[in-house]
């Protein structure tokens, strides 16, 4: 088992990842997709892909959600900004973490 205990740059979100087998759970892929470009701002989104349950936030306060067109949900920090998370409806992944 594998326990990750991380936030974003400002501390307001902070969230566990357990991984139930090894960190080699979480499969990280390199996203070309014109989604994750626009998420990211850039060439590319860099993801580590698990089950959602697998994420849980250990702050009161909640993630901002931004639904993209292709309904994609965007989970991230209202006031820094990080991005903490993505997962589509259909899919019981979570990533970018
Ligand atoms: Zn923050
Ligand atoms: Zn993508």
């Amino acid at each position: 088992m594998s326990n990750f205990n991380r936030g974003c740059t400002c501390g307001l979100l902070r969230y566990i990842l357990d991984l139930p087998g090894s960190s080699d759970d979480a499969r990280t892929t390199l996203c070309h997709c014109h989604s994750c470009k626009r998420a990211f701002g850039g060439a590319f989104g860099l993801t580590a892909k698990t089950a959602k349950e697998n994420l849980k936030y250990t702050t009161s306060t909640t993630p901002k959600v931004f639904v993209q067109d292709n309904g994609v949900h965007r989970e991230f920090c209202g006031q820094c900004g990080v991005l903490i998370s993505s997962m589509r409806s259909r899919l019981k992944t979570s990533s970018d973490l």
